[in-house]
């Protein structure tokens, strides 16, 4: 039986690996892209009239905190369910082999990107956005800090595809690892408020179904079309995704990067 003190350390080990991971790439974006190089990647900035301030980005701060402490719960109870042997995770690669591990992470990515297409718009349905989804979407230029700025009760709904994929689908421990990462990452670079893909991102097969962050920023700013998170199908099915997506995202990464002007003779 686990001590009230062991199920603590695990917490606190969990929630750390979320504050670094949270900390690091949003703040990483932040420093680079709004304080340090913003000059020069203006050009590439999604919104023509950038409204975030000092006091968006510290409540977007706040609650993603919130969110990361709920995370952290909840790996809590992943953990100890896979300790007793009720998850499908499993930790000898040979089990499954090379091939099913990735294959693993690619379905992991398949699985979240349509749950998260309905759950979102569930979300967005008039009769109950303003009860939970309507914090996300305060952030209408969104930062690379409004990545996990939501109101707690979306936090379990996002958290939940986690618990899904544990109990649907046989995933090794590090595959689990990998996808949370990246499910950060494309979190942030969704959230960034800057366009960095290359300007040719939809002429690329297969690359072109993976949405820029032109495509969830114009979510923020229209609301209603473009719900999808990784790709771009569900949202084209569904006939949800805004026609000027991709004329919004060439016409952004076309602009050329700000140089300073040569000094003159
Ligand atoms: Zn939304
Ligand atoms: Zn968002």
């Amino acid at each position: 039986m686990e001590t009230i003190f062991e199920i603590i350390t695990v917490w606190l080990m969990d929630l750390g690996i979320y504050f670094v991971l949270y900390f690091l790439m949003a703040g990483l974006a932040f420093f680079l892209l709004w304080k340090k190089f913003t000059k020069f990647y203006l050009p590439r900035r999604i919104q023509s009239k950038p409204k975030a301030n000092d006091a968006q980005i510290r409540i977007e701060i706040k609650r993603s905190i919130i969110t990361l402490l709920l995370f952290a719960c909840f790996d809590v109870s992943i953990y100890y369910m896979e300790k007793s042997g009720y998850t499908l995770l499993y930790s000898n690669f040979n089990d499954y082999g090379i091939g099913y591990f990735f294959l693993s992470i690619l379905l992991m990515f398949l699985m979240h990107d349509t749950y998260f297409y309905w759950t979102h718009r569930i979300m967005h349905h008039k009769s109950i956005f303003k009860y939970v989804h309507k914090i996300h979407h305060e952030s209408i230029d969104t930062t690379p800090y409004t990545a996990f700025s939501f109101h707690p009760i979306e936090s379990i709904i996002e958290y939940s595809i986690s618990f899904l994929l544990v109990f649907l689908i046989p995933g090794h421990i590090l595959s689990l690892i990998i996808f949370q990462i990246l499910s950060t990452l494309y979190n942030v670079i969704g959230h960034m408020g800057y366009e960095l893909y290359p300007a040719n991102w939809y002429r690329i097969p297969f690359l072109k179904f993976k949405t820029p962050s032109t495509h969830h920023n114009l979510h923020h700013s229209k609301f209603n079309g473009n719900y999808g998170l990784y790709f771009t199908w569900w949202d084209r099915w569904m006939d949800t995704e805004f026609p000027e997506t991709r004329e919004r995202f060439e016409e952004i990464t076309k602009r050329p990067l700000y140089r300073e002007p040569a000094p003159s003779a």
